[in-house]
C-alpha cells in the first residue's frame, strides 16, 4: 500500500491574526468558514483503501477558533489508523495559558507552532519555547516550533519558472473541503484575482480525485510537479518574519472571560 507521508486538512479559514504573508489568505477574505468535519470522512475512508496516511496536519486559519474543534479532531482521528500521527498547527495566540486547551493537547500527537509577528510582540522567543516545553512535558506530545523558515508572500507569474528548486511544499498533499486532493493549500486558498492567468488556468488540472484514483495513479500524481506550480514563486523566508507585519483583527475571548 502506498505511504502518504503527510496530509493537510483545513479546519477553517478564520483567524484572529492577520498576517500579510498568510498562505491561507485569511487577511483577504470577505467571509470565513468553519468546516464541518463530516465533509472529510468519506474521502478519507476511500483514500485509505489504497494509501496509508502517516501524518495528518489539521490547520486553518486558526484551528483553536473552530467552534467544534474538539469533535473535528476526534472524528478525523477515529477515521484513520491508530498509527497516523495527528498534528494541530496553531498560531499560539493562547500562550502562555496553554492549560486552557488541555482537552486538545490530550487528543493530538503533535502540536505545530508557527512564529507570527503578533506573537513576538506579546512574548519573547524564550517564553514561547518554555510554553512549548511545558506542553511537551505535561501532555507527552511532540511539539514543533517552526523557526527555520516560513511562507513568503506568494507571487504569481505568467512566465514559467523552475519552482521545484525553491518550493518546499511541492511534496505536500492537502485534502480540500470539496473532497479533492491538491498539492498545497495555495491552490485552494488564493483568490483568483491575486493569482496569474496561467496559474488559474492550470490549477484544476493539478487536482486528484480520490474516488476515481488508485494506488498507481496516486503515486504518479505525487511524483509529478503540478503544471500550475511553474507560475507560483513558492518562496520561503527566514523567520522571524522580518519585513512582514501582523495585525490583530479580533481578540478572541475564552468562554467565561470577562
Ligand atoms: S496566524 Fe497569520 S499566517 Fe497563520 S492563519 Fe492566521 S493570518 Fe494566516
Ligand atoms: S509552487 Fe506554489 S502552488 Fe505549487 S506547491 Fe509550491 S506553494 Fe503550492
Amino acid at each position: 500500500m502506498l505511504e502518504l507521508k503527510r496530509l493537510d486538512i483545513f479546519s477553517n479559514t478564520n483567524c484572529n491574526f492577520s498576517c500579510s504573508n498568510c498562505a491561507a489568505y485569511c487577511r483577504q477574505r470577505s467571509f470565513t468558514e468553519n468546516y464541518d468535519v463530516e465533509i472529510y470522512l468519506e474521502p478519507l475512508k476511500h483514500l485509505q483503501t489504497y494509501a496509508h496516511i502517516n501524518w495528518i496536519d489539521i490547520y486553518g486559519g486558526e484551528p483553536t477558533l473552530h467552534p467544534d474543534i474538539s469533535n473535528f479532531i476526534t472524528k478525523i482521528k477515529s477515521s484513520v489508523s491508530n498509527n497516523t500521527l495527528i498534528e494541530l498547527t496553531s498560531n499560539g495566540w493562547w500562550m502562555p495559558n496553554e492549560d486552557r486547551y488541555r482537552y486538545l493537547w490530550e487528543l493530538i500527537g503533535k502540536l505545530g507552532q508557527g512564529i507570527h509577528p503578533e506573537l513576538l510582540k506579546r512574548l519573547s522567543l524564550e517564553d514561547i519555547r518554555l510554553c512549548m516545553k511545558r506542553i511537551r512535558d505535561k501532555y507527552n506530545i511532540i511539539t514543533d516550533l517552526y523557526l527555520d523558515s516560513s511562507f513568503a508572500c506568494f507571487a504569481f507569474t505568467d512566465i514559467p519558472n523552475n519552482t521545484r528548486d525553491r518550493c518546499r511544499f511541492d511534496k505536500c498533499t492537502i485534502l480540500m473541503p470539496n473532497g479533492i486532493l491538491s498539492r498545497c493549500g495555495i491552490l485552494q486558498s488564493v483568490p483568483e484575482n491575486l493569482a496569474s492567468i496561467n496559474f488559474n488556468k492550470y490549477k484544476s488540472s493539478s487536482f486528484f480525485n480520490i474516488f476515481e484514483g488508485n494506488e498507481k495513479s496516486l503515486n504518479e500524481w505525487l511524483n509529478k510537479t503540478p503544471e500550475c506550480c511553474k507560475y507560483c514563486t513558492g518562496d520561503t523566508i527566514k523567520v522571524p518574519h522580518f519585513g512582514y507585519e501582523t495585525t490583530v483583527i479580533q481578540e478572541y475571548k475564552y468562554p467565561g472571560d470577562e
